[in-house]
C-alpha cells in the first residue's frame, strides 16, 4: 500500500553486494529511498556547446577533429604539457593537457573527439579536464548532464552512477508517488518518479529544473504538515491562564503615555491581549524594526498582566540593556505602584537573596534581567508572563527553561526581535509561533542619512562630526573590527580612541571594549547617556537596543566587514531623538557584494528590505546563526529562493490537516502513511 518499496534495503539494488552495502551504510544510506534522496550537488554538462557561445573562463564541452601530430613538452621532472591542435567548427584551437602524455598515442590527425576544459577565448586554447574518442564503441558521454555526488573516497563517481542506473532500472516502475494525481496536475508537476528519475539524471537542464521544483514542494510540504500539525495538537497542552484584562484601565494607561500609540503599536498590543485572555499560553513573536518602540508595547503589556494579579519579566541578552529597560520600567510602571527589580549578575549576594525572595513571596511585580532570572534558584509566586527582548540570542534550552518558571501553569511568553524577517519565512523559521508585526515607524521619525566615504577622506568625517559637536550633540565611532583577534581589537580601538582625543581636544572622548569589566562599561555607558562623554569609541560591544537619543552621528569603521542586519542594528543606535541623524559607513569593499551592501545602507532605511537583501547576498546560511536557528536543515529547498513555493506549501498543508478528507479519503493515505515516519506524528491516531 505504502511506498514500503522505499523502505527495502539497498542491498537489493544489483550490484550492491554486502561490502557495497557496508560503504554506503557509511554515507547514511541505508534504504532505497536515501539512496534515490541523496541527491547530486551539481551536474557535469557534456552538452556540446558553440564555441561563440563560450565565454572566457568558463568549462565547457566541445567536438572536434584532430588536426595536427601532437606535441609534448617536458616542464620540470615528471610534469609534461602535451598539446595538439584541433579543428572546431571553423577554428583551429589548441588543446593542451598537463601530465597525460601517454595520450599522445591515441590522438591521431582525423580523429573525432568530444574535449570538456577550460576556455582561453584569448588565445582560442582548451585546458582539457577530459577527453573521449567519439570513434570507440563505448557509451559516450556527449549531450549528458552527469551527476556529480559528494562522495567518500572509496566510491567512484562512475560506481555511484551506476548503482542509480540500476536501481532506476529495476524499480522506476514502481515508485508509488503520495499524492493523487489531481494535485499533479494542478500544479503541472512531475510524478515522484519522474522527479527521481531527473534529479539524478536530468536530460537537460529544463528537466533538472521540473525535478527539483517537485522535490522542494515535497520538502516544504512535508515540514509544514508537521510543524502545523504539531501546533495544532500540542498547543492544547500549554494550558495558561486565561487572564482578566482590564481594558479601562490599559486605555486609561495608554492615553498618559507622552506620546500616542502607532497603529501598529495598538495593533500588536490588542493581539498580545487577546492571547493572554486566551486559555491557551501565548507563544508570540513580536517582530519590529529597531526604533519601531517595542519597548513601551512591553510596558502597555507588562501593566496588563500585572492587572490581571500576575508577575511578570523581562528578559534580554546584556545587562546593559537589562538597565536601559529597568529604567524605561521604572519610568513607564512605577508610578501605578508596580514594584520593579533588576536582576543581574552584577547584584550583590545580599541583594540578590532579597530579591529572589520578594519574588518568591509575590512583593515583586515585574523583574528586568539577563539570564539570571532564568537560574535555577529563582522562583515566582505567580509568574503569568515572560517577554525576552532580542530573542534571537537565546537559546533554545533558555526558551524552554524559561517556559517552565510557571511553575504548574506556563507562563505567556512573547518574543521580540528587532531582526524582522518576511513574515513567511517567520511562519517558517519559528513555525509553532504566532506573530505580531510593527511594520510602521513613530511619527516624526527622520531617515537617518546614511553615507558611504573612502578611508582616506576621514578628514571630512570629522569635520562633520565637529559640526554636530559643536551644536551639542553625541557620536558613536565603531572601531574596526578584527575577526577572532580581541587583542587587535583592542589595539585598534586604542588608536582610534587616541586619535581623536588628540583631534577633539575641547571633548570629552570615552573608550568602550570588550576587556572592560561589567562594571567599567556600565559606568562608561551611564556618563555618555549623561553627556558627559561626548564621543564614545568602541568596538562593536555596543548593544543592540541602547537608547541614547542626543546621539545623532554614528561612524563605523571597515564597514565592509560586517553583516547588513549588523551594520543596520548599528546605525539603529541614533536617530532616536528628535534631530536630523547620520550614519557614516567608512568602507573600501572590494568584491561586489560588499558593495552591494554598502549601496543598500545608503538607500534604505527599512528593516524588513536590508533582512530581505541580506538574505539574498549571503544566502540562507548564516542568517539566524548555526547554533540557534530553529530552522530545518532541507536537502533541496532555499527558504529564500523558494519562497513562493513555501507559501504554496504552506497553505496546502493548513488546508490538508485541518480537513477531514486528509484524514479519511483513501487517495490521502500513502501521504498520510509517509509522515507516519515522522515523530511528529506517531504518538497520535491518525485513522481516528
Ligand atoms: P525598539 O523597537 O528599537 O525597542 P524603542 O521602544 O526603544 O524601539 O523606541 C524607540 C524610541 O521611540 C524611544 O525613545 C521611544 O520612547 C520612542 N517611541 C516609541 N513609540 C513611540 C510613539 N508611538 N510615538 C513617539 N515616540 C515613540
Ligand atoms: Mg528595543
Amino acid at each position: 500500500m505504502s511506498n514500503g518499496l522505499l523502505e527495502q534495503e539497498v542491498g537489493v539494488v544489483k550490484g550492491v553486494g554486502k561490502e557495497r552495502a557496508l560503504e554506503l551504510a557509511e554515507m547514511g544510506i541505508n534504504t532505497l529511498r536515501d539512496l534515490f534522496n541523496y541527491y547530486p550537488y551539481r551536474y557535469e554538462d557534456y552538452q556540446v556547446r558553440d564555441l561563440d557561445a563560450i565565454m572566457h573562463g568558463d568549462k565547457a564541452t566541445i567536438e572536434g577533429v584532430i588536426f595536427s601530430e601532437p606535441l609534448i613538452k617536458t616542464l620540470a621532472k615528471n610534469k609534461n604539457y602535451l598539446s595538439v591542435r584541433v579543428a572546431v567548427d571553423n577554428y583551429l584551437i589548441t588543446a593542451v593537457w598537463f601530465n597525460r602524455a601517454f595520450l599522445k598515442k591515441q590522438l591521431q590527425i582525423g580523429r573525432p573527439i568530444l574535449l570538456t576544459g577550460k576556455w582561453d577565448k584569448n588565445r582560442l586554447q582548451l585546458t582539457v579536464s577530459e577527453s573521449e574518442f567519439l570513434d570507440s564503441q563505448q557509451p559516450s558521454k556527449k549531450g549528458h548532464l552527469l551527476p556529480v555526488y559528494s562522495l567518500p573516497s572509496n566510491i567512484s563517481q562512475n560506481v555511484f552512477r551506476k548503482i542509480l542506473i540500476n536501481a532506476f532500472k529495476q524499480f522506476y516502475q514502481t515508485i508509488n508517488d503520495y499524492y493523487p494525481p489531481e494535485v499533479l496536475d494542478k500544479y503541472k508537476m512531475y510524478s515522484l518518479s519522474e522527479a527521481l528519475k531527473a534529479i539524478h539524471f536530468p536530460k537537460d537542464y529544463q528537466d533538472g529544473k521540473h525535478a527539483r521544483r517537485r522535490l522542494v514542494y515535497d520538502e516544504l510540504l512535508f515540514y509544514q504538515l508537521k510543524i502545523q500539525y504539531y501546533k495544532l495538537h500540542n498547543r492544547n497542552s500549554w494550558a495558561g491562564t486565561a487572564k482578566e484584562i482590564d481594558h479601562q484601565r490599559i486605555a486609561d494607561f495608554i492615553n498618559k503615555l507622552p506620546f500616542s500609540l502607532t497603529k501598529a503599536q495598538n495593533r500588536v498590543i490588542a493581539e498580545i491581549l487577546a492571547d493572554m485572555s486566551n486559555e491557551l499560553a501565548m507563544n508570540r513573536l513580536l517582530q519590529g524594526d529597531v526604533g519601531s518602540g517595542k519597548t513601551v508595547v512591553a510596558a502597555v503589556t507588562l501593566y496588563a498582566n500585572y492587572l490581571s494579579g500576575n508577575q511578570g519579566a523581562l528578559m534580554v541578552p546584556t545587562e546593559i540593556l537589562a538597565e536601559q529597560h529597568y529604567s524605561s520600567m521604572i519610568n513607564y510602571l512605577a508610578n501605578y505602584g508596580i514594584e520593579v527589580a533588576l536582576l543581574t549578575g552584577k547584584v550583590t549576594a545580599a541583594n540578590r537573596r532579597s530579591i529572589l525572595g520578594q519574588l518568591q513571596m509575590g512583593l515583586i511585580d515585574v523583574v528586568v534581567g539577563t539570564h539570571a532570572i532564568i537560574q535555577d534558584e529563582v522562583f515566582f509566586k505567580n509568574l503569568g508572563f515572560v517577554i525576552t527582548d532580542e530573542q534571537h540570542r537565546f537559546g533554545v534550552e533558555q526558551r524552554a527553561a524559561l517556559r517552565k518558571k510557571g511553575q504548574e501553569k506556563t507562563p505567556d511568553v512573547l518574543y521580540m526581535t528587532a531582526t524582522p524577517i518576511p513574515r513567511t519565512l517567520a511562519i517558517t523559521a519559528y513555525g509553532d509561533m504566532e506573530i505580531s508585526t510593527i511594520d510602521e515607524y513613530p511619527v516624526g521619525r527622520k531617515k537617518i542619512e546614511t553615507y558611504w566615504v573612502k578611508p582616506k577622506s576621514f578628514a571630512r568625517v570629522l569635520g562633520f562630526m565637529e559640526k554636530e559637536l559643536k551644536a551639542g550633540r553625541q557620536a558613536y565611532v565603531i572601531c574596526p573590527l578584527i575577526e577572532e583577534s580581541e587583542k587587535l581589537d583592542l589595539q585598534n580601538a586604542l588608536e582610534v580612541h587616541g586619535r581623536l582625543t588628540e583631534h577633539f581636544s575641547n571633548y570629552s572622548i570615552g573608550l568602550l571594549h570588550g576587556r572592560q569589566t561589567a562594571k567599567e562599561k556600565d559606568e562608561i555607558m551611564s556618563r555618555f547617556t549623561d553627556n558627559h562623554i561626548n564621543v564614545l569609541v568602541s568596538t562593536t560591544v555596543v548593544e543592540v537596543g541602547v537608547d541614547v537619543p542626543n546621539a545623532t552621528i554614528m561612524v563605523i569603521y571597515d564597514a565592509e566587514r560586517f553583516g547588513l542586519a549588523q551594520l543596520h542594528q548599528l546605525r539603529g543606535r541614533v536617530g532616536r531623538g528628535e534631530w536630523q541623524s547620520y550614519c557614516v559607513l567608512l568602507a573600501d569593499p572590494k568584491n561586489e557584494i560588499s558593495k552591494e551592501r554598502m549601496r543598500v545602507m545608503t538607500e534604505t532605511n527599512d528593516g524588513f528590505v536590508i533582512s530581505r537583501k541580506d538574505l539574498e547576498l549571503r544566502g540562507q546560511g548564516d542568517f539566524f546563526g548555526s547554533k540557534q536557528s530553529g530552522l530545518p536543515d532541507f536537502k533541496l529547498a532555499d527558504l529564500f529562493a523558494d519562497y513562493r513555493t513555501l507559501e504554496v506549501a504552506s497553505a496546502d498543508a493548513g488546508r490538508l490537516i485541518k480537513g477531514s478528507e486528509f484524514w479519511e479519503d483513501p487517495k490521502w493515505s500513502r501521504l498520510v502513511n509517509e509522515l507516519q515516519r515522522f515523530a511528529v506524528f506517531q504518538n497520535e491516531t491518525l485513522d481516528s
